[in-house]
């Protein structure tokens, strides 16, 4: 019996990326992810489902989109919306709008399909150093998919790197462990309050997945969103300073500083914006981070 080659719900396969692991790399967006970030920058990877987004700035308010819904899922008013209850993601309004004011997030991807389409650039990734990373959303909700993709990638003799928040079932490290190159492992804030109350989940699944990977000898760049207000405090920075270092390994961190690329999708996707008071960190204040962790004795690089 053959067996079923793994799908995912793919946003977007993005080429000739330089801020996701070494070289130059192709990223493949999955959708669906446990953590709600109140700064997440790609608020249309967190639903697993496809979803329609809707640019009010495009619209002309012609009401096709609205008559070729069949499900009554576009919502009239000062300006249109997409109810994402109702929506089936069938796409008839994306396909009836003249002015792209529609956007569908998301399509079903064979693991097959995705390789196909990332080994195109395999040229620049022997060239740079580079190869393919996993992303989203959560890449650990998809295992499956993900060793799939990766077991094709090394045959290829194409590097691979996943990016993770850390909350995914151990299983799912487990599998995709033998055939990943690096993690991109995401840590934002220590106290178990707090990171409840800015991510909506538990941090303890999180390290005990850290120490895993450590203690598996995985290569792991751990990152921090640096968020002002939500992550950026000096106590948060030493505490985590002190659990990289409990790991051993000599293991560094990379800052990603806060911005406000993904407030137009939220706005897309009539999603509430938590972060729209947030201004982007200063550059002094960011080398304050940054030093933060050297003088831990950390190793600490900021993503440009
Ligand atoms: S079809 Fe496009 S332009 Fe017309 S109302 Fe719908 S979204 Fe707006
Ligand atoms: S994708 Fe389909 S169900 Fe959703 S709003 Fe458009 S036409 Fe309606």
């Amino acid at each position: 019996m053959a067996t079923e080659i793994e799908k995912a719900i793919v946003t977007n396969i993005q080429g000739y990326s330089i801020h996701d692991g070494p070289g130059i790399r192709t990223v493949v967006f999955l959708k669906g992810c446990p953590l709600r970030c109140v700064w997440c920058a790609n608020p249309e990877n967190l639903d697993a489902r496809v979803q329609i987004g809707f640019n009010r700035r495009l619209c002309k308010g012609c009401g096709r989109c609205a008559a070729a819904c069949r499900y009554g899922a576009i919502v009239p008013g000062d300006a249109y919306r997409v109810d994402q209850v109702n929506c089936t993601a069938c796409g008839e309004c994306v396909a009836r709008c003249f002015y792209d004011a529609l956007v569908r997030y998301g399509a079903e991807r064979t693991s097959e399909e995705v390789f196909e389409e990332v080994r195109k650039d395999k040229l620049f990734y022997d060239a740079s150093g580079g190869g393919v990373t996993v992303s989203g959303g959560e890449p650990m909700a998809r295992p499956e998919f993900v060793f799939e993709l990766f077991s094709r990638c090394r045959e290829d003799g194409i590097s691979t790197c996943a990016e993770t928040c850390g909350y995914a079932p151990r299983a799912a490290l487990e599998r995709v462990l033998p055939v990943t190159d690096l993690f991109l492992f995401d840590l934002k804030v220590m106290d178990p309050e707090l990171h409840k109350k800015h991510t909506g989940c538990d941090n303890a699944p999180i390290l005990d997945n850290a120490r895993f990977l450590a203690e598996k000898g995985a290569s792991i760049l751990f990152r921090q969103p640096l968020v002002p207000g939500y992550t950026d405090s000096e106590e948060n920075i030493r505490r985590m300073a002190e659990f990289i270092l409990s790991l051993g390994g000599g293991y560094a961190i990379e800052l990603m500083p806060f911005h406000r690329a993904g407030a137009p999708k939220y706005a897309a996707l009539n999603l509430p914006y938590e972060a729209e008071h947030l201004t982007p960190l200063t550059e002094a204040q960011i080398a304050r981070a940054r030093d933060t962790y050297l003088d831990c004795g950390v190793r600490c690089i900021v993503s440009k």
